[in-house]
């Protein structure tokens, strides 16, 4: 099997300068990036956390409550209008943080503004950070894998209103253990739990290509088993996301990885519009 056409495939998952650790891009770079790279779209999904835990506290200059939705969707339609012609689309979107001690915030947030796509994502959890390391301090790496799936867990279904799940192995690509991949036969119970919510509740499956990278000397792989067993739950949707912050990483790996969810038993790719389903076809 050669590579994957990416004609079809959107990249459903990428920071601009919306977001408080999108600096390296614009808008108008990562969008002309996808177009250059043949995709048929780009979702921009900036950063909305509502609490960012003290130990950052160093960088909380740089972390607005939110992002300027306004000013961002203002961006989107501007270059929409500038090079989004001859069918290549330019979504809205927002990576919503999801933490317990903000839910009202939040459902305030996702009811007030208007999204293509809502991705939801865990990236703090006991007021601790995993990204600056406190996070995995006591813990061997499947209680910690395994407390990450389950905060997502109740997070998301307590959430109901989005319509990705956000990178489910986000943990393991700073942890400090040697085990650097998320398998289905290590966490089979609660990884069950959220494919079924997802399968049955039309939510997407994301594959965040920027976990599958070298992170100080180790590299997480996606577990084929966790694409198979969303499918015999009835999953349809997957989504294929660069979690891009910077042009060059827009649509990475995307030809390995729409090979790999095809082998998996599905023919198509997902993003969404105007918050609804849009299947496209792995070419
Ligand atoms: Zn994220
Ligand atoms: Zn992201």
């Amino acid at each position: 099997m050669g590579t994957s056409s990416l004609q079809n495939i959107f990249d459903t998952h990428n920071h601009s300068q919306f977001s408080f650790d999108g600096k390296r891009t614009t808008v108008e770079q990562s969008a002309s990036s996808a177009k250059g790279k043949g995709l048929a779209g780009i979702c921009f999904t900036d950063h909305c956390d509502f609490f960012v835990p003290p130990m950052k506290a160093a960088y909380e200059h740089l972390v607005p409550e939110t992002f300027d939705v306004e000013a961002q969707q203002e961006e989107i339609r501007r270059t929409g209008d500038k090079i989004g012609n001859q069918g290549f689309r330019i979504l809205k979107g927002v990576e919503i943080g999801l933490q317990k001690k903000c839910r009202d915030s939040i459902r305030d947030f996702l009811s007030g503004n208007s999204f293509d796509q809502v991705i939801a994502s865990v990236h703090y959890l006991d007021d601790t950070d995993p990204f600056y390391g406190g996070y995995y301090e006591g813990k061997d790496w499947k209680t910690a894998y395994g407390h990450y799936l389950e905060t997502i867990y109740e997070e998301m279904t307590w959430l109901g209103d989005f319509d990705i799940m956000g990178h489910f192995d986000y943990v393991a690509r700073y942890a400090p253990y040697p085990q650097a991949s998320i398998l289905y036969k290590d966490f089979s119970d609660i990884l069950d739990a959220l494919l079924k919510y997802l399968a049955e509740n039309g939510k997407a499956l994301e594959i965040n290509t920027k976990t599958y990278q070298d992170y100080h000397g180790r590299t997480p792989v996606l577990d084929i088993n966790i694409l198979k067993r969303f499918r015999e739950y009835g999953g349809e949707a997957v989504t294929l996301g660069s979690d891009s912050h910077d042009p060059g990483r827009v649509g990475d790996k995307f030809s390995l990885y729409s090979e790999t969810v095809r082998s998996a038993g599905f023919g198509y790719l997902a993003h969404f519009e105007g918050r609804s389903l849009c299947m496209d076809r792995i070419g």
